[in-house]
């Protein structure tokens, strides 16, 4: 009796009992009902505007847990059919030619005219180091106090596709939350321009006037991108300078081809400082919207993005399972030493790998 009483073996009465079908599934039902009940509240307090939980959804969409990821997607489902309704404008210029400062002029004068503004930021490098290049400053200060303006930093992430995709899911989160302005600032690192561009209806370069030399050091691509290209710094002696860069540019631009959405694209000088040449910055993106509208633009060119976005989605889900996969990685890691060895080729170790 007493060396029963010792065993390891001995289980007490009501402790150790193994749980029945029943209460499991019942507490399966009482989870899931939880988890519906988090999910209606969400979206609830998100389509009320409510900022709380707008940012806490924001960081369920980032988040890499897939509790969390799946919360994320049944929250951005629901709130998909309230999305939608805003323009979507890229901002883009290298560090210094006054991206926060214009925004924040730019979203001042829209907040005033009771807009809704949310800034969003694709930033590559802030997965690199802990500062990133658009992060590591206080920036917008007035901005960040207004409550009809919503800033929310770039997500980081271990590649572009990645961040990308986070920032165009918080798009939908911010309309729905009845954001009708959406702007999204990157530093050009990289292809990060071109992601913003294939998720915004304007695409916008700041640029400041140089030494006559404005369209060296400019990145291919970008200026066939832009909608609209702005002359920042346009104040006290530089006025002149920047006029004659406006001219320059809009040289340029007569050089490409005509736009798909039949909009010619034009060249603006501001002062983001003093707040000069801010109205007619967003006149000129009012006449691009009006028409685009009518000529259904507009509509054509979301369609074809959410079908990017779609195909982007399924190659990054795919590279993302085979590069995070335990046996993929030793494998990698032995076929590169047999690359370097000479003893296979890249065609040869690939296709050993995808059979894994
Ligand atoms: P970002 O790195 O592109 O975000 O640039 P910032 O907005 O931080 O601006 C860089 C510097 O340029 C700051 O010192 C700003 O005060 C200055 N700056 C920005 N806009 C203007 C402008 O319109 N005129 C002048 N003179 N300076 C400006």
């Amino acid at each position: 009796m007493a060396l029963k009483k010792k065993s390891a073996l001995h289980e007490k009465k009501g402790v150790l009992q193994p749980e029945t079908t029943s209460s499991s599934s019942a507490q399966q039902i009482k989870k899931s009902r939880s988890k519906q009940f988090l999910v209606d509240e969400f979206v609830t307090k998100i389509l009320a505007g409510d900022i709380t939980f707008l940012s806490r959804a924001i960081t369920l969409v980032e988040s890499t847990n897939a509790t969390h990821q799946q919360k994320a997607n049944e929250i951005l489902e629901r709130c998909l059919p309230h999305a939608n309704k805003s323009i979507r404008i890229g901002i883009t210029g290298v560090p210094g030619v006054g991206k926060s400062t214009f925004i924040e002029s730019y979203g001042k004068y829209l907040t005033k005219q009771h807009k809704k503004v949310a800034v969003l930021a694709i930033d590559p490098t802030s997965s690199v180091h802990k500062g990133s290049i658009l992060g590591d400053k206080t920036r917008m200060e007035e901005l960040v106090t207004d409550i009809n303006a919503f800033i929310r930093p770039s997500p980081s992430g271990a590649s572009l596709g990645g961040v990308a995709q986070k920032t165009r899911e918080t798009i939908i989160l911010c309309e729905a939350a009845g954001f009708d302005t959406i702007i999204i600032e990157t530093v050009g690192v990289g292809q990060s321009e071109t992601a913003v561009h294939s998720m915004v209806d304007f695409f916008l370069l700041l640029k400041i006037a140089g030494a006559g030399d404005e369209l060296q050091g400019i990145k291919r691509g970008i200026i066939e991108m832009a909608d609209a290209i702005v002359i920042n710094k346009a104040d006290g002696e530089n006025i002149q300078n920047a006029n004659i860069a406006k001219t320059e540019f809009n040289r340029a631009l007569h050089l490409y081809p005509p736009k798909e959405s039949t909009w010619q694209p034009k060249v603006l000088t501001c002062s983001a400082i003093e707040h000069n040449g801010i109205a007619e910055i967003d006149a000129l993106i009012l006449t691009f919207l009006q028409l685009t509208k009518e000529n259904h633009y507009f509509t054509k060119r979301r369609n074809e993005q959410n079908k990017y976005w779609l195909k982007a989605t399924i190659e990054q889900q795919l590279k993302d399972t085979f590069y995070y996969n335990k046996t993929v990685q030793q494998q990698l890691e032995k076929e590169i030493h047999n690359l370097e060895k000479g003893t296979t080729t890249p065609f040869n170790a690939a296709k050993r790998l995808l059979e894994l």
